[in-house]
C-alpha cells in the first residue's frame, strides 16, 4: 500500500526494536551492507541479498556503484550512475522486487497498478523498474512543463506493455495533490478491485521507497574510512538536495540506526519553504511556486516532512494530522518552540538561488574540473555556506543526486558554453567535448527512439484517465 487508509503516510512505529550491526555493516560490501540495513528494517522478508543483487547488478555504469569523489574540501556521493542517471534508481530498481515479494508473502493474486506523480526523475525511474514487470501496471503524471527536456524524453519515449505517461497542466505540486487524491477516491469507492487491481505508489509516501537509500550514507562513511579520512565513530555532516524531504530522511534513518551522523544540512532551491520552516518554525505554503532549474526540487509540499514530525513530536499522531489539516485549510502550520530547537539540532538548512546555482556550476567546474548538475550544484553552495558560517570539524558529504548530462542545458548556460544547435543531443555533445567525460549511454541511446506517450490531461481527468486505463487493461 503507498498511503495509509486515513491518508496519512506509514512509519516505523519508532526505532527502539532495532537490531542493526554498524560496523559489520560498514565492513561489508555494497550489496551485503544494503541488505543488512533492508532486514534491519523489514525483518519479516528474510534475506534480501538475492534481491538486492538483482536490482543492482548489470544497471550502473561504475564499478563501485555510488562512488565518493573528492572536490576541494569536501566528499561527493554520486548516486547517478543507475539506468536512469539520477538517484532515484537507488530505491526503485529494486522497489519492484519488494512489492513482488510482499504479495508473494501475504498471498496476495491481484495486480497492482502503481500511481505515480513524478517532478522529473521519479517517473522515468520508477517506469524503468516496472517495465513488463509481471503483475503490475503503471502510470505516471508529469507536471506538462515542469520537468528538463530530457526527463521529458525519457518519459515520453518509454517503453513497456504495462506502462502509461501522461502530462498534466501545471505544476508538481499541482500534479502531486491531485494524483494522491485520486489515490483516495480510488480506493474509497472499491474501483481498482472491480478489475482485479490493488493501488501502490512509486512516490517518496511509499516506504518501500526510503529503506535503500539509508544504505548509501552508510556506504559513503564506509569509503571515508577506507580512505583514512575519519577513524570509526567520528561524526560526518551530510548535504542533501532536497525536495520532497525523502533522500534527506534517510539520512536521518541511519542515524537513527547507529550511523555517526553529524549534521544533515537540507538544500533547497528557489523554493525554500524548507530553509525558512527551519528559520521559523512556520511551515507556509503561501507563497508562489518557482520553476528553477532544478526542477525535481520544485516542491513546495514536502510529502516526507510528515514522518519527520511524526519522530519528533514522538509520535504524537494527532499532532501530525491537525498540522496536515491546517497545511490544507489555512496553508501553513507551525511547531512549537521546543520541537524545532530539538530539529534544529540535526538539521541546518540553506537555500540557493538561480544566479548562485549556475555560478557554482561554474566555479566548480573552472576550479576543481568537476561536472556537477544544478540539483547537485544546490547542495554544494548550501555546503559552502554551511561551512563558512559553522566551520564543522566533521568532513562534510554532499549527495550528488543527477548526471549533468540529464541537465546540459542549464550546465552549457552556467558554463557559457553553445552548442551547435537548440538539440538536445547536440548539447551532450558540446558536454562531453569540454569536459572529457562519457554522456551515458542510456540518455544517448534516446537519440533513435519513437514518442510513445503524447497524451496531456488536465488534474480534473486524471480520476478518469486512470479509470479507463484500468477497464482497458481489464480487457
Ligand atoms: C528527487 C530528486 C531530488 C529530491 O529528493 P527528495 O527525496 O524528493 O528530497 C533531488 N535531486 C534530484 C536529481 C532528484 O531527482
Amino acid at each position: 500500500m503507498g498511503i495509509a487508509p486515513d491518508g496519512g503516510l506509514f512509519v516505523l512505529p519508532n526505532f527502539d526494536g532495532i537490531q542493526f550491526d554498524v560496523r559489520a555493516a560498514l565492513d561489508a560490501d555494497l550489496v551485503t551492507r544494503t541488505a543488512m540495513v533492508l532486514k534491519a528494517f523489514m525483518p519479516a522478508f528474510g534475506s534480501f541479498e538475492n534481491m538486492v543483487r538483482e536490482s543492482y547488478d548489470g544497471h550502473f555504469d561504475h564499478p563501485e556503484i555510488t562512488p565518493v569523489e573528492k572536490v576541494g574540501d569536501k566528499y561527493v556521493l554520486e548516486l547517478f550512475h543507475g539506468s536512469t542517471c539520477a538517484f532515484k534508481d537507488m530505491a526503485l530498481l529494486f522497489l519492484p522486487k519488494l512489492i513482488r515479494k510482499a504479495m508473494e508473502l501475504k498471498s496476495i493474486h491481484e495486480k497492482v497498478l502503481i500511481l505515480t506523480a513524478t517532478s522529473g526523475d521519479t517517473g522515468t525511474a520508477a517506469i524503468n523498474g516496472f517495465s513488463d514487470v509481471e503483475g503490475t501496471a503503471i502510470i505516471v503524471f508529469y507536471p506538462s512543463d515542469g520537468v528538463s527536456k530530457i526527463q521529458k524524453e525519457q518519459m515520453i519515449k518509454s517503453i513497456g506493455k504495462n506502462v502509461s505517461v501522461c502530462g498534466v497542466h501545471g505544476n508538481f505540486d499541482d500534479c502531486q495533490s491531485a494524483v494522491k487524491a485520486t489515490f483516495a477516491k480510488l480506493n474509497e469507492d472499491r474501483i481498482p478491485e472491480k478489475y482485479g487491481f490493488r493501488l501502490s505508489s512509486a512516490n517518496s509516501i511509499n516506504i518501500g521507497r526510503l529503506f535503500p537509500q539509508v544504505a548509501y550514507y552508510f556506504t559513503a562513511y564506509s569509503d571515508l574510512l577506507k580512505r583514512g579520512a575519519i577513524r570509526y565513530g567520528d561524526s560526518v555532516d551530510y548535504v542533501v538536495p532536497t525536495g520532497n524531504f525523502g533522500d534527506i530522511l534517510a539520512g536521518y534513518m541511519a542515524k537513527k540506526i547507529g550511523l555517526p551522523v553529524g549534521r544533515l544540512v537540507c538544500a533547497s532551491n528557489a523554493n525554500r519553504i524548507l530553509t525558512d520552516f527551519f528559520q521559523t518554525g512556520v511551515y507556509d505554503l503561501r507563497r508562489e511556486f518557482e520553476l528553477t532549474s532544478s526542477p525535481s526540487m520544485d516542491i513546495l509540499i514536502s510529502s516526507n516532512f510528515e514522518r519527520l514530525l511524526y519522530y519528533e513530536s514522538n509520535g504524537d499522531t494527532a499532532f501530525v494530522k491537525t498540522s496536515m489539516e491546517k497545511m490544507k485549510s489555512d496553508g501553513y502550520y507551525n511547531v512549537p518552540e521546543n520541537m524545532l530547537e530539538s530539529i534544529r539540532k540535526t538539521f541546518f538548512a540553506y537555500a540557493c538561488s538561480e544566479e548562485e546555482t549556475r555560478r557554482t556550476i561554474q566555479n566548480v567546474f573552472e576550479t576543481y574540473g568537476y561536472l556537477a548538475d544544478p540539483h547537485t550544484a544546490v547542495a554544494l553552495h548550501a555546503a559552502e555556506q554551511y561551512q563558512k558560517e559553522c566551520n564543522p570539524k566533521n568532513p562534510v558529504v554532499v549527495l550528488s543526486t543527477a548526471s549533468p548530462y540529464k541537465f546540459s542545458d542549464a550546465v552549457l548556460e552556467s558554463l557559457r558554453v553553445t552548442a551547435d544547435s537548440d538539440d538536445i543531443f547536440d548539447k551532450m555533445y558540446a558536454l562531453e567535448s569540454i569536459s572529457g567525460v562519457h554522456a551515458p549511454s542510456s540518455l544517448m541511446s534516446l537519440k533513435g527512439m519513437e514518442v510513445l506517450h503524447k497524451d496531456v490531461i488536465d488534474k480534473e481527468e486524471i480520476l478518469s484517465y486512470v479509470s479507463r486505463k484500468l477497464e482497458q487493461s481489464e480487457a
